[in-house]
Parts: C-alpha cells; structure tokens; sequence
C-alpha cells in the first residue's frame, strides 16, 4: 500500500489541484477528500468535527454506513487479495 496524495486527486473528475490546501476541485467544483460516513449519528466518524474516511472506503469502519463516495457511486467494493 502506498500512500500518495490521492486524497488531493478529485474523485469526481481526476483532477490534481495545485496546491495542498486546496479543498474543493477547481474543474468541477466537487469536495476533495470528502468521503464521510453518511451516518449523522456516527461517533467515530461524525462527533464534532467531520473525519473523511479513505477515499478507497466504501464503508464507515466505526458504523457500517456507506461512505459519502460509496452512494455516489465512485466507487464500489474491491475483492481483498488474501494471497
Ligand atoms: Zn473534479
Ligand atoms: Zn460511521
């Protein structure tokens, strides 16, 4: 596993923003790093300030809940290589 700054690509389009801080993708506008878990009442995820899950997460791993990329269809559950 590699962590690269994919968390900066948009998810919605592919594009890299120029600068780290940005937060919102400047050719479609869609949230970076927005991947929440969709569950309100979520304490891991969702009490206090918002934590963005991966960007690979389909699934809240506190709640179960479907990740904010996972309803809009960015993506979907990937086979685990067990090896
Ligand atoms: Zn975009
Ligand atoms: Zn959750």
């Amino acid at each position: 596993m590699t962590q690269t700054n994919d968390k900066l690509t948009c998810i919605k389009c592919g594009f890299e923003p120029e600068y780290e801080s940005a937060e919102f993708c400047m050719n479609c506008g869609y949230e970076l790093d927005s991947n929440y878990c969709t569950n309100d009442h979520c304490m891991s995820r969702n009490n206090g300030e918002r934590i963005p899950l991966p960007s690979y997460a389909c699934f809240c791993d506190g709640c179960g809940s479907e990740s904010t990329y996972y309803l809009d269809g960015f993506i979907s559950p990937s086979n685990v290589d067990r090896n």
